[in-house]
């Protein structure tokens, strides 16, 4: 076998060794049942056992308080986009959007195309998309405010959520949830494909206060419920079983890894050794604002494209997989999630300080 490369892709991405190897070695025969999990009947007392575990896991893991409920969707964080006006802005309401990058815009989209009213309460749009706007007011009577806390394209973070009072606040995390301890009380709905740090793509996990499922009209469709999914504990259809499991093992390998805590340490690490590669030289650029800065996705120019082609090449070359920016920001992009250890980074910063040397 071909040793396994250090993958930087934006998502579908990196997921745990020990993760995969665990898949493999269940694969055929999952704990001497003599069928596979893909094999398995989503109704059946073995796999009811694993999307119980990977619920109570996920709860575990984040820290989420009492009066919340995890569910599994599926649809991709895009369908949340639609699930999310459809569930929640009724007759007569407007909900809040903040814009800081391409899926935000997506979401602002969506909702639009259902016909719901959207204020885009603050944007960064002008600016490429290169920061995360402070400066803005919730509607007092808005449905909701939503925020997407990490912009993978972009590479920008929220480092602080706004306080919405009695508003709703509701974000997409699909490319950070779990990469820090965060308070899940400060947020109302959150919601993450699991293909950039959770676990396969086909999955979406939806963690939200369990008093909003009431909230759900009737005349929606059942795959865009909360009500009829949060209240068939996510097997009102066949779920992506398959993908479940996976992220249940992603969860106790969090555990295994010393949580949350310990994994937001390592991400901090890996990121300033990033950043710090970038900012030692004029040779590399980065594109965003510096408290704006993403731990998970870390954005960079060199000085001509040329330099950029002939970067990314090298670094495959080197065994070094995903970098290349995304065609609207340019450039280079490293994209840091949780399973991307540690050698990874020094081995791209190291690749960057010699490819300086040889080409600056
Ligand atoms: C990848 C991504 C999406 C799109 O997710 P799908 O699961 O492909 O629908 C949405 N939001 C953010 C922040 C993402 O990174």
């Amino acid at each position: 076998m071909q040793e396994r490369i250090f993958n930087f892709n934006p998502g579908p991405a990196a997921l745990p060794l020990p993760v995969l190897q665990e898949v493999q070695k269940d694969l055929l025969n999952y704990k001497g049942e003599g069928i596979s999990v893909l094999e398995m009947s989503h109704r059946s007392k073995t796999f009811d056992g694993i999307i119980k575990d990977a619920a109570q896991l996920m709860k575990d893991v984040m820290g989420i308080p009492d009066g919340y409920k995890v569910l599994f969707s599926q649809g991709g964080a895009t369908l949340q986009f639609a699930a999310i006006p459809l569930n929640f802005i009724s007759q007569g309401q407007s909900a809040d959007y903040i814009n800081t990058g391409r899926w935000a815009q997506k979401a602002i989209d969506e909702a639009k195309k259902l016909g719901k009213a959207v204020n885009v309460i603050a944007t960064s749009e002008d600016a490429n998309f290169n920061h995360i706007p402070t400066d803005f007011q919730v509607t007092p009577d808005a449905a909701y405010l939503h925020i997407t806390t990490n912009n993978t394209i972009a590479g920008t973070q929220f480092h602080t959520y706004p306080d919405t009072g009695h508003i709703p606040l509701i974000a997409d995390m699909s490319s950070d949830i779990n990469c820090r301890k965060i308070d899940v009380s400060q947020f109302d709905l959150i919601y993450a494909g699991a293909q950039k740090n959770m676990g396969p793509a086909g999955v979406t996990i939806v963690v939200m206060r369990e008093d909003l499922l009431e909230k759900s009209p009737a005349d929606i469709p059942t795959m865009t419920s909360y009500k009829i999914i949060g209240g068939k504990d996510s097997l009102y259809n066949t779920p992506p079983t398959f993908n479940i499991y996976v992220v249940k093992l992603v969860l106790e390998w969090i555990q295994n890894m010393g949580g949350i805590e310990k994994l937001e340490a390592v991400n901090r690490q890996k990121a300033e050794e990033l950043y710090k590669a970038i900012d030692n030289t004029d040779f590399y650029r980065g594109t965003v604002k510096e408290d704006s800065r993403s731990l998970m996705n870390v954005t960079f120019r060199l000085p001509s494209e040329d330099l950029e082609k002939q970067f990314l090449s090298e670094a495959l070359e080197q065994g070094m997989l995903g970098l290349k920016g995304h065609r609207s920001v340019g450039g280079i992009r490293a994209s840091i999630y949780n399973a991307v250890p540690l050698e990874a980074v020094d081995k791209l910063v190291e690749f960057m300080t010699d490819f300086e040397t040889k080409n600056g």
